[in-house]
């Protein structure tokens, strides 16, 4: 219940927890010209290689991840998070690759629909057994419980692998994992604030102090005469493109600390996208059953 009321509240509010109806007063600042129709050439001086686009079918909204690499086809991949990603040669026009998702929505909708029924079962409590899904940068993730000498915790693409030494030892795996989960918030935050905080700099920011918390109803939050920006560890479960959209949000307000139309205007030149990634966001985490310590 607690839950669905907080991704309710989530889901209305800004990085900084501005309910939508205050951010819709503000007049719309529109793309920069600079912007492809597909707005790839703004958004590729992120170094993630993904930018986002959303089809309308039948009332219903398709968000998905747009890669350009040298492919022959059009490729459409649907991950176990929901995540749906397209590659395209970059000789092939947004429309036709709008066109291509659009005749597969059926299968896109369907395949969406199982997710969001697998993730009502996922959003129990974690009791870190076998099996068990967590989410990182948009992946799922399996957890894998043994039994071992020494306490340790490890994982790849695919698995969280955790040994204790005593598996019914529920305080110290949710320990080892909490702690697990914190490293690498802070090592992808950290990495996220490197590649953008370049991008404010330059307008005489300092380079701000990272802290995660368990934030109730927000994404980030900032401090800026102390110089601080606090992240939800939550985030870390979000694809990484919408990681970079809370994180250059907060750098905003240190150059423009309320939610006026010069910030949203600094906001859209830096980072063109920024509506579709906060969309993907909403999208994404709404039903993700995500590890929240
Ligand atoms: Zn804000």
């Amino acid at each position: 219940m607690a839950r669905d009321i907080l991704q309710k509240r989530q889901e209305a509010a800004s990085p900084c927890g501005i309910p939508k109806r205050l951010e819709a007063a503000s007049p719309r600042v529109n793309r920069l010209p600079a912007a492809s129709p597909c707005g790839e050439a703004a958004s590729s001086r992120f170094s993630s290689s993904y930018f986002t686009r959303e089809v309308a079918v039948g009332g219903q909204k398709i968000f998905f991840h747009l890669e350009r690499k040298p492919v022959k086809n059009l490729n459409l991949r649907i991950r176990m998070d929901g995540g749906v990603f397209v590659s395209a040669n970059r000789t092939v026009p947004c429309a036709e690759i709008d066109q291509f998702v659009r005749s597969r929505s059926k299968y896109i909708l369907t395949a969406l629909q199982k997710f969001k029924n697998a993730v009502r079962l996922n959003s129990q409590p974690k009791k870190f057994v076998s099996g068990e899904t967590f989410y990182i940068l948009g992946r799922s993730l399996r957890l894998k419980v043994s039994c071992a000498e020494k306490d340790s915790i490890a994982s790849d693409e695919a698995y969280i692998y955790l040994a204790v030494r005593d598996p019914t030892d529920f305080g110290t795996k949710s320990r080892i994992v909490r702690r697990f989960m914190d490293q690498r918030c802070m090592a992808v935050f950290a990495e996220v604030m490197d590649d953008l905080y370049p991008l404010v700099g330059k307008y005489e920011v300092k380079r701000p102090m990272l802290k995660i918390r368990a934030l109730a109803s927000r994404w980030g939050s900032c401090l800026v005469r102390k110089g601080v920006v606090t992240l939800n560890r939550r985030l870390l479960a979000a694809p990484r493109c919408c990681i970079e959209y809370v994180i250059l949000h907060e750098l905003c307000h240190f150059i423009h600390p309320n939610h006026s139309d010069q910030f949203y205007a600094l906001l859209s030149a830096l980072m063109p996208d920024w509506k579709e990634r906060k969309k993907l966001l909403n999208q994404t985490m709404s039903g993700i059953g995500v590890y929240d310590g």
